[in-house]
């Protein structure tokens, strides 16, 4: 058999700015800072990953990916990519943490996988690609009036439900799910995302006092360490609860999922180092009777094509949070999901990802190659 192994790794810093600054409870982001990684290898393939750091919730920036990554190239020289619970291994070994930047491996050698199987991604996991997929649309913070003028627009414009965020003071909180209601009717879905703002008492009152309103679920109520307390408001809480930044890994969704604290949790690639992890939270999320959401940092169409596959592979995923190249000023990619607007994504099959960036776009951001 052919021997295939890992001759480059090329590393791009690549920025998008936003179409306007997103404020949520942890800051306010105007441009996403995300990293592009192309791995080549001796037979002329080419995997590509994208990663996009949220230093607020991972800890990870474009800069420290960029360093980073470095070393991870150095590693993967040489090396069979098709063996990727090795590779990630090695890489897991090598460096803690950092689950953002490894996404972007984890991404790049599934994209290789798949190529070399003649597969788009999504059937080399076993998937089918006949579900109908709508994101759903992300509100950040503001007044009630911007907030409710903003739900409007996209209720019309045909998202078939939004995300509000939230996370504040409860009667600031309450008064924008109020003004949302009044604008879209009460039979519109709204989920909301506190990321972490409230403690234990004020989630409590504010989840009770947010009843009334017909919400969905709610993201992270407390701190992410605290997984007794988001035990306490979910045993507390008319609305289910979703974990999002308290699940990065498998070990998290092990641990939430045998606390009982929480109704879903959000996989996100940024957070769980890739598909190979989101996999496993998938599977102890069905072994557990609890129910998933796939989200976004601020990637490209790139990494939610990735994503994408992922869900037409994991049915027990059904919530879609894919919005962040919406809220990019520009969308260098080329291939992958195609937008049918009123929030539906859908995928052609093409061998691998199926998706890479301009090649002058990637020429024009800061590069190394290892
Ligand atoms: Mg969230």
């Amino acid at each position: 058999m052919e021997n295939i192994y890992i001759t480059h790794v090329e590393i791009f810093k690549v920025n998008l700015p936003y179409k306007e600054p997103f404020v949520i409870s942890l800051g306010v982001i105007e441009s996403a800072t995300n990293v592009v990684i192309r791995i080549r290898t001796n037979n002329n393939m080419t995997g590509m990953g994208e990663c996009a750091p949220f230093v607020t919730i991972v800890g990870e920036t474009q800069e420290t990916v960029y360093e980073l990554s470095k070393q991870i190239a150095r590693l993967l020289i040489g090396k069979n990519p098709f063996a990727i619970e090795e590779r990630l291994n090695e890489i897991n070994k090598a460096i803690a943490g950092n689950y953002t930047m490894k996404s972007a491996f984890d991404m790049a050698l599934y994209d290789l996988l798949a190529q070399k199987a003649n597969l788009p991604l999504y059937k080399l996991l076993g998937g089918n690609n006949n579900r109908e997929i709508y994101t759903d649309m992300t509100i950040s913070i503001g007044p009630p009036e911007k907030v409710a003028r903003d739900a409007l627009a996209f209720k019309e414009s045909g998202f078939p439900a939004i995300k509000v965020k939230l996370g504040t003071t409860t009667t600031d909180d309450v008064n924008r799910i109020k003004a949302i209601r009044k604008a879209v009717g009460n039979n519109y879905p709204i989920r909301i995302d506190a990321n972490q703002g409230w403690n234990t008492i004020t989630a409590i009152n504010t989840l009770k006092a947010l009843e009334p309103y017909n919400i969905e679920h709610c993201e992270e109520p407390v701190p992410k360490w605290n997984n007794k307390a988001m035990a306490k408001v979910r045993a507390n809480s008319p609305i289910p609860i979703m974990a999002d930044e308290s699940v990065f890994d498998h070990h998290d969704a092990f641990k939430l999922a045998s606390m009982d604290a929480c109704d879903y949790f959000n996989i996100k690639f940024s957070k769980s180092g890739g598909i190979f992890n989101a996999l496993k939270i998938n599977a102890i999320a069905e072994a557990a009777g609890i129910k998933c959401q796939v989200g976004c940092m601020s990637e490209s169409r790139f990494a939610l094509t990735a994503l994408m596959h992922f869900v037409l592979a994991s049915k027990n995923v059904v919530h879609y949070d894919m919005d962040s190249s919406l809220m990019l000023a520009a969308d260098p990619v080329v291939g992958g999901i195609q937008y049918q607007g009123k929030g539906k994504w859908i995928l052609n099959d093409t061998i691998g990802i199926g998706a890479t960036f301009e090649e002058d776009f990637l020429n024009s951001m800061e590069s190394v190659i290892i």
